[in-house]
Parts: C-alpha cells; sequence; structure tokens
C-alpha cells in the first residue's frame, strides 16, 4: 500500500490524561479535571429535556439541513438569516469544510494555536504557514498580513486564541479583514467567544455578514456545555454555507446534538449567565497568580496558560493540560472549572513542595 507523503507527519491526537483516566474507567474523582477547556456544569435542564423527549425516536434519521438548529442560531444572531448559518459535527467539522471549498494552496495562522489547523492542512493536502505569536503573547495581526502571499487561500484567527487567551478586538479583526485581498478567506473560529468581556465584541458576527471573505465558527462544545455531543456552527456569506453544505457529510450533525443545541440556544440567557459566572472566577483565578507571583497571560476564555508546571497541579489534585503539548514548555493550560475546582487551584500554587493526597470532589447536588 502507499499513502499520501503529507500524512507522514500526522501523528494520532494525544488527549490529556483526564480523557484516558476516563476511557479506563479509573477514579477521577479524586481529581478536578480542568485539561479541556470544557464547561463544569452539565447541559441546561432545557437541554436534557428535549434529549429525553427525542430518544424514542432515535430510529430515524434526524433532518439532515438541521433546519430548526440553523433557524435559533439565525434569530440569537441579529441580521442573520438561516441561509447564512452552517452547521457541523462540532466546530471542527465547519473549519474542515470550509477549508475544502477552497484551491490547495497556503493557509496562515497565528501559532502557538488550536492543534487541528496544522492537522487539516496536512490531510486536505494544503501548506500550513504559522506565524508566531508576539514576545507579549499576542496575536500579531501585522505579522499575519505580511505571510499573505498569491499562494494564500485563507487566514484563520483563532479569536480569542487557545491556548494563550489573547485575542484582537472587533476594530482590530475588522481591519484585518479590510486589508486581506478579496480572494482570501479569513476564518475566525470563535470557540470561545461567550467568555470575551469586552460587550462590543459581542456582534462580531456582522463581520461576517457583510463581506464576501470572511466566516466566524463557534460551538456548542464550550460555553454550551455540550462538548460530548458533537455540534458547532458558522455563520457567514450565503455562498460559503451553501457551498459547506455540499461538502458536509450528510447526517454530521446528529439528532441528540441537534435538539440539545437547540434548547440550549433558546436558553441563551441561562448560557450567558454561566459565561458571567467563568469570567468572575477567571479574574479571581488570575488575581492569584498575581498574588502567588507567577507569569501567567490575561485571558479572555474560560481558562488560563500560567507557568507553573502541570506535575505540581496534579499532586495537588488538578489536572490541567500540560505546556510542553502546547508549545509552552514549563507552562500549564488551566481551564476555569467551578468554585470548588478554581479552591483546588488556588491551594495547589502554595503547595509545590507537599504532597498531599486530594480528597474526593464533593457531589454536586443537581
Ligand atoms: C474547543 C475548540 C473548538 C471546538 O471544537 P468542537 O469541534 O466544536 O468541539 C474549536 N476551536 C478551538 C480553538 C477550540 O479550542
Amino acid at each position: 500500500m502507499r499513502f499520501r507523503s503529507e500524512l507522514d507527519p500526522l501523528r494520532p491526537y494525544i488527549p490529556p490524561k483526564s480523557w484516558r483516566m476516563a476511557a479506563e474507567g479509573t477514579d477521577e474523582n479524586r481529581y478536578a479535571k480542568l485539561t479541556s477547556n470544557e464547561l463544569a456544569f452539565g447541559p441546561l435542564p432545557e437541554a436534557e429535556a428535549a434529549l429525553a423527549e427525542v430518544l424514542p425516536r432515535a430510529n430515524r434519521y434526524p433532518d439532515s439541513h438541521v433546519t430548526r438548529l440553523r433557524q435559533v442560531v439565525a434569530e440569537a444572531n441579529a441580521g442573520t438569516e438561516t441561509r447564512n448559518v452552517l452547521v457541523g459535527n462540532g466546530s471542527s467539522e465547519v473549519l474542515m469544510n470550509v477549508l475544502q471549498l477552497l484551491p490547495v494552496g497556503e493557509v496562515v495562522y497565528p501559532w502557538p494555536s488550536f492543534s487541528l489547523y496544522p492537522m487539516i492542512c496536512a490531510v486536505l493536502g494544503m501548506t500550513a504557514r504559522p506565524v508566531s505569536l508576539t514576545e507579549n503573547h499576542e496575536i500579531p495581526a501585522e505579522a499575519l498580513l505580511s505571510a499573505v502571499t498569491d499562494e494564500t487561500r485563507a487566514v484563520i484567527l483563532c479569536n480569542p486564541n487557545n491556548p494563550s487567551g489573547t485575542y484582537l478586538t472587533l476594530d482590530e479583526v475588522t481591519s484585518l479583514a479590510s486589508e486581506l485581498p478579496p480572494d482570501v478567506l479569513l476564518i475566525l473560529d470563535e470557540a470561545y467567544v461567550e467568555f470575551v468581556d469586552d460587550p462590543t465584541y459581542r456582534d462580531s458576527h456582522t463581520l461576517a455578514l457583510g463581506r464576501e471573505n470572511v466566516i466566524t465558527a463557534r460551538t456548542f462544545s464550550k460555553a454550551h456545555g455540550l462538548a460530548g455531543l458533537r455540534v458547532g456552527y458558522g455563520i457567514g456569506p450565503e455562498k460559503i454555507a451553501d457551498y459547506a453544505e455540499r461538502v458536509r457529510f450528510p447526517v454530521s450533525v446528529n439528532l441528540a446534538a441537534q435538539v440539545a443545541a437547540t434548547a440550549s440556544m433558546l436558553a441563551q440567557e441561562k448560557v450567558r449567565e454561566r459565561a458571567e459566572f467563568v469570567v468572575r472566577e477567571r479574574s479571581r483565578l488570575q488575581e492569584a497568580f498575581a498574588g502567588a507571583k507567577l507569569d501567567f497571560i490575561p485571558s479572555q476564555g474560560n481558562f488560563i496558560m500560567v507557568r507553573f508546571e502541570a506535575e505540581d497541579f496534579e499532586k495537588a489534585g488538578v489536572l490541567v493540560r500540560e505546556g510542553a503539548a502546547l508549545e509552552y514548555p514549563g507552562w500549564s493550560r488551566v481551564t476555569v472549572g467551578d468554585s470548588w475546582e478554581n479552591d483546588r487551584v488556588i491551594a495547589a500554587l502554595g503547595n509545590e513542595t507537599r504532597e498531599a493526597e486530594p480528597a474526593a470532589k464533593p457531589q454536586r447536588a443537581s
């Protein structure tokens, strides 16, 4: 057998330790699991009720065009029509589908960023052109523009950026979009948009509606607490949405994902309250890092990069994403958890040398 040589450098995704523990069924209740930027809370009760209601109909295929969810997403984003909405099996699929629409060429993105980008580029035979974050871990808007050549097909801007947590304001993204050649697609990956505390950023989708070459990709995996169901969406020009629907796997968004995401979007006030909780807790953690004289990167996501070893967090009963996996050796990416989990993160900072047996997490009242 011969394989495409671009695939040789690809390795299977190495998940964080908490995923392996869950797969093995080992006792995970002893740890605060802050590895993957998931929400600490389960789906909203509205989403759970919708799931329970459709399960008896799981013998039937769901709506392959995901019409109801696309309508609800459009209603939640002023100025958006259903025909502007893309959907996918996670926003990962939205990103993949959009890149599949472009002729083979180069894809520019800041780096370090989301590990999926180089992976998708390799699979699609595109050439990745990573551009380093600035010394202050900021997104290098000017350098991104300079990296664009005649071969560039897309710029992927993870905003806020995972793992740095830094972001460009809506004005900055707007000028980046305006300066890009019209045949280069700007893909805004806004997986963490709900945690941006600048209220003027909220309408970022309008950037994608007013132009031919901008799309935004969002997800139900983070603020909505539905990572396990795999559903994401995008907002962009009708033409891109139309083409993306042509390449999407016919029923990639399953029945459970469709109804839970719809119910969660309809309850978006509650999602916003949960995101506000995360933002308050993010400040509390950042103050604790500052108080402990640790380097950290002020974040607009539901995670914070801090110069503190993952091993030392683990000794204190906290699992975080090791910086070495994110090109930040010596650092950790800490997901903002619930109050109990964040207390434990803070306790770990003073605990570096002491090896205590962590207590089990109290069971949450439902
Ligand atoms: C978590 C995350 C996503 C979401 O992926 P899904 O496929 O929707 O679960 C997308 N982009 C970035 C940068 C992320 O961190």
